[in-house]
């Protein structure tokens, strides 16, 4: 017999960190999913899933974490060891695989490793993912010549644009001034013509 009121409950957020560095522990036997460490291992939840699952962490060392987060820092030759992690069967290893392999592809033997690594189809999606919202933070608009554009400017256009929805045509030469840049796609800026606001292609413009 025991008292019920000796025992100590833990929460419910508790037990689930606890089984999921368990289960990580005994996936990976207790060592980094990626490099093979058995050192500063802690469970790191792959972008961009938020839900801390089996299915959306790994467990990894901290010298691979400190270089999936901070990649101008990452270490080419630390990660040859992508050249076995890329075959683990577990999602989250081979996304952060697969992430590291395209942050690294100035060199030359990680699109060697890319061109034979197997992706499932939503692993393949998830991968694209982490790697688009890299990207998105360094959107920039480029106009017909390759020139930066800013919120404010002034363009002209270099081809006459048919105005879907608008039944206009917006010709060549005419004068947008304070153009505003659409944030996630660096194709799009808008402005006004005819007096009416309208997405327009950056290759179709040149900045004045
Ligand atoms: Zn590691």
């Amino acid at each position: 017999m025991y008292s019920e009121f000796t025992k100590k409950v833990p929460t419910l957020a508790e037990i689930q960190s606890m089984s999921i560095l368990q289960t990580l522990q005994d996936r990976s036997g207790s060592t980094c999913e990626l490099c093979g460490s058995t050192e500063n291992l802690n469970v790191f939840t792959v972008p961009l899933k938020t839900e801390d699952t089996v299915d959306n962490c790994a467990l990894i060392c901290s010298t691979c974490q400190s270089q999936i987060v901070n990649p101008d820092t990452a270490d080419a030759n630390h990660w040859r060891c992508l050249n076995d992690s890329m075959w683990n069967e577990n999602s989250p290893v081979k996304v952060l695989a697969y992430r590291m392999l395209h942050q690294l592809r100035g060199e030359g033997w990680t699109q060697d490793l890319l061109d034979m690594m197997y992706m499932e189809e939503d692993e393949l999606k998830w991968a694209r993912q982490t790697l688009l919202s890299d990207d998105e933070v360094a959107v920039v608009h480029k106009d017909s010549n390759g020139v930066t554009l800013s919120g404010g400017d002034s363009v002209v256009l270099i081809k006459d644009l048919d105005v879907k929805g608008a039944g206009f045509t917006a010709k060549r030469g005419t004068a947008v001034r304070n153009i505003s840049l659409v944030e996630d796609n660096a194709e799009h800026i808008e402005g006004r013509v005819n007096g009416q606001q309208i997405v327009i292609l950056t290759q179709y413009v040149k900045k004045t």
